[in-house]
């Protein structure tokens, strides 16, 4: 029997030689430092602190706004030079404080302080990552104390470590598992201490096998955490495809995975509680990969939150030819990146310039019937027929067929012969579906 999986996906060109061997490089940053204050799922966090105001590593300069919000944290030390609305990775300019860094990198009081988690409570632990204002890593960005709050602890028996890295080119969680495997079952630990009828389970591609050989040594006297690899295949790390790969359960649009007794965190973030319960350090920095072959040295960075792009891109030697397309994130659900001046915030994955951009080389014909989109998604639903209901901007079809399903992971594009722009519709007609329904429309 071969391995576990879901049903659908594709094997785009995986592209991760180029950075897979690179050990993750401190990257300290040189320019101000820009802090958004939405860089996550839910309310804007609230500034806390104003121009002139000076800053310690690990200070909160905005405090989270409501029950799904994030605080956030400055990375440096420093002086507050303004809170106005800057330019991030997503296009869209959003209110940000700017932390001028005076390099001396001078902390908060008990910031690193060594603690035991095994004598903290459960409301001790999910309260130090609140204020630790960490988020899914991955790139949804959604409030991790949120999503370890689920209604009956009691009802979560999977914890899921999401080690896919499905995304073409990435290789960050890579290292960050052959780099820092202690501190990954640490948080796991952590988590498991939460729920106490949960396993933990380590869902890593077999495209990655020092890193299945590592964690499966380690985890030899953990009784409660399995290894488990999952056939390589994207999106092998969606939500929904971890979950039935691990699980075999399925979920959809309207559930949460704590209604199916999981609860999946991406590896990253795992290693973020662990720093943030057991050393006292909340998020003020990340990883990520800086590739793609337009790149003169591709690396993986552990980065402090609020680095500017360009300084990611000057340390990578700059561009070894002008690249047709620069995203932020991976190549599949990444954004389009216009301007490198634009911060590193919790859901930067990666920085991806790529020589040609191929979708534009190609111009777009009529679909030819072909099914291959239906064969590949893997929400089950028939992208030939939603383009047809986007095209005629027909949001009630759309819902009728259910587009709502599509999880926007770009596998119907990327298969598609006629080149349509079937994500692209999609992501639109669900963001208008969602703010309808917001809106008491739908
Ligand atoms: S319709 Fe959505 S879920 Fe299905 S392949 Fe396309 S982008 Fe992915
Ligand atoms: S893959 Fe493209 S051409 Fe083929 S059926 Fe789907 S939309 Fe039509």
């Amino acid at each position: 029997m071969g391995l576990a999986t879901f049903k659908g996906g594709i094997h785009p060109y995986e592209g991760k030689e180029l950075s897979e061997n690179k050990p993750v490089q401190v990257l300290q940053p040189k320019g101000d430092l820009v802090f958004p204050l939405s860089q996550h799922i839910g309310a804007p966090a609230k500034p806390l602190v104003a121009a002139g105001d000076q800053v310690l590593v690990g200070q909160k300069l905005g405090e989270a706004a409501g029950y799904i919000s994030a605080c956030v944290i400055s990375s440096v030390s420093g002086t507050v030079k303004s809170v106005e609305p800057r330019l991030t990775s997503g296009g869209t300019e959003v209110p940000s404080v700017i932390v001028e860094n005076d390099e001396k990198y001078q902390a908060v009081d008990g910031f690193g302080i060594q603690r035991d988690p095994k004598t903290l409570s459960k409301e001790d632990i999910r309260s130090i990552i609140k204020e630790a204002g960490i988020v899914g890593l991955g790139g949804a960005g959604f409030p991790t104390h949120i999503k370890l709050s689920p209604k009956e602890d009691s009802k979560i028996d999977t914890i899921i470590v999401n080690g896919a890295e499905c995304e073409p080119y990435l290789t960050a969680d890579y290292r960050l598992m052959i780099e820092e495997p202690e501190s990954l079952i640490g948080g796991l630990n952590i988590i498991l201490q939460l729920f106490e009828n949960a396993k933990g389970v380590i869902g890593i591609e077999d495209n990655k096998p020092e890193a299945i050989k590592r964690l499966t040594e380690l985890v030899k006297n953990e009784p409660r955490i399995t290894v488990f690899p999952l056939k390589t295949k994207y999106p092998q790390g969606g939500e929904r495809a971890m979950i039935y790969g691990v699980t075999g359960r399925k979920i959809n649009s309207s559930m949460l995975p704590s209604d199916v007794g999981c609860i999946v965190d991406n590896v990253d973030t795992v290693i973020s509680i662990y720093n943030a319960v057991a050393k006292s350090i909340p998020l003020i920095r990340r990883i990520l990969t800086v590739t793609g072959d337009a790149i003169t040295n591709p690396q993986n960075y552990n980065v402090r939150m609020g680095t500017g792009y360009s300084e990611l891109l000057e340390a990578s030697g700059g561009f070894k030819t002008e690249p047709e397309k620069v995203i932020s994130g991976g190549p599949m659900m990444g954004n389009a990146l216009f301007d490198m001046n634009v911060p590193v915030t919790k859901t930067s994955s990666s920085l991806v310039c790529f020589e040609k951009d191929e979708v534009a080389e190609v111009p777009t014909s009529a679909c030819i019937r072909c099914g291959r989109c239906v064969t590949v998604c893997p929400g089950r639903i028939v992208p030939q027929l939603l383009i047809k209901a986007a095209e005629q901007s027909d949001l009630e079809r759309f819902l009728k067929l259910d587009g709502m399903e599509c999880c926007e992971c770009g596998c119907c594009s990327y298969i598609c012969p006629a080149r349509l722009p079937l994500t692209q519709s999609f992501k639109e007609m669900r963001k208008n579906a969602r703010e309808k329904a917001q809106k008491g429309e739908a």
